[in-house]
């Protein structure tokens, strides 16, 4: 029995970084998980005794499918996760690019809100952590669509707190900065190229050169994070967002 036996719980893009280590920490406590992805993840799922879900959270459809087939499902916790970066100066940001990122990280999950709220609601219990960004508060330059995306989803996370409060739901977002997963190993090496520095250098001279703790962010510290805010204890905390982030945006 763990502190989560009895609850589903959807995690978005759990193949992958912070949304596998959350969909490992939920099943660790005994939740049944719902492990979504656009990519096959049934390993990952029969893993975790789970059911996988695979959709493209880029295609409205797809996510409206995924949305009434997790709420058959009965989904207890919803964790909005699944994202990717592009980075490019606004005036050369291709538009789809901009549409599909917007698509993915704020359309989708408020796709998923109202597909899943409602039971939530119903039951009179749920949760809905949304993973937004150090972006989602503060800007970078040349991350034009992810940091709209991320201040959207705060801005969703504060709206839909308000209105599920009343019938025991909360909602949150957590913001972390950098977290050592494929989307920021992919950036190092990228960064390392167009500034002609070692990998190593990237992360301490430019990752890291807000954070006063210099080290990259485990995906396992996120998770931890999570469970905490879908406990029972974090009951009283809604409409909040959660910095996870070695100091950076305390400047
Ligand atoms: P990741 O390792 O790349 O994992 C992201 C997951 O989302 C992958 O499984 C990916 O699938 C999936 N995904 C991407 N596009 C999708 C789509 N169209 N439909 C369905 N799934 C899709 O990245 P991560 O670092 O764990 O990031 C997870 C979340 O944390 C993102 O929202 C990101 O913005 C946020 N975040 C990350 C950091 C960080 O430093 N890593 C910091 C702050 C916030 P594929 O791999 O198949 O594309």
């Amino acid at each position: 029995m763990g502190a989560f036996s009895g609850r589903t719980v959807l995690v978005t893009g759990a193949g992958s970084g912070i949304g596998l280590a959350i969909a490992r920490a939920f099943a660790r406590e005994g939740a049944r998980v719902l492990v979504h992805d656009v990519r096959d993840a049934s390993r990952l799922a029969e893993e975790l005794s789970g059911v996988f879900l695979q959709a493209d959270l880029a295609d409205p459809k797809e996510v409206e499918a995924l949305g009434k087939e997790a709420a058959a499902m009965g989904v207890d916790v919803l964790v909005n996760n699944a994202g990717f970066q592009h980075i490019a100066p606004v005036e050369e940001f291709p538009l789809e690019v901009w549409q599909r990122m917007l698509q993915v990280m704020l359309t989708a999950p408020f796709q998923l809100t109202q597909a899943l709220l409602p039971g939530m609601k119903r039951r009179g219990w749920g949760r809905i952590l949304n993973i937004a960004s150090i972006h989602g508060l503060v800007a970078s330059p040349f991350k034009s669509a992810y940091i709209s995306a991320k201040h959207g989803l705060i801005g969703l996370t504060k709206t839909v707190a308000l209105e599920a409060g009343p019938h025991g739901v909360t909602v949150n977002a957590i913001a972390p900065a950098y977290v050592r997963t494929p989307l920021v190993e992919g950036q190092i090496q990228d960064q390392a190229k167009t500034l002609g520095i070692p990998p190593e250098e990237v992360a301490e001279k430019v990752f890291l050169a807000q954070a006063a703790i210099k080290r990259l962010i485990a995906p396992e510290e996120v998770a931890e994070l999570a469970l905490f805010l879908a406990s029972e204890k974090a009951s009283a905390i809604t409409g909040a967002v959660f910095p996870i982030d070695l100091g950076w945006t305390a400047r």
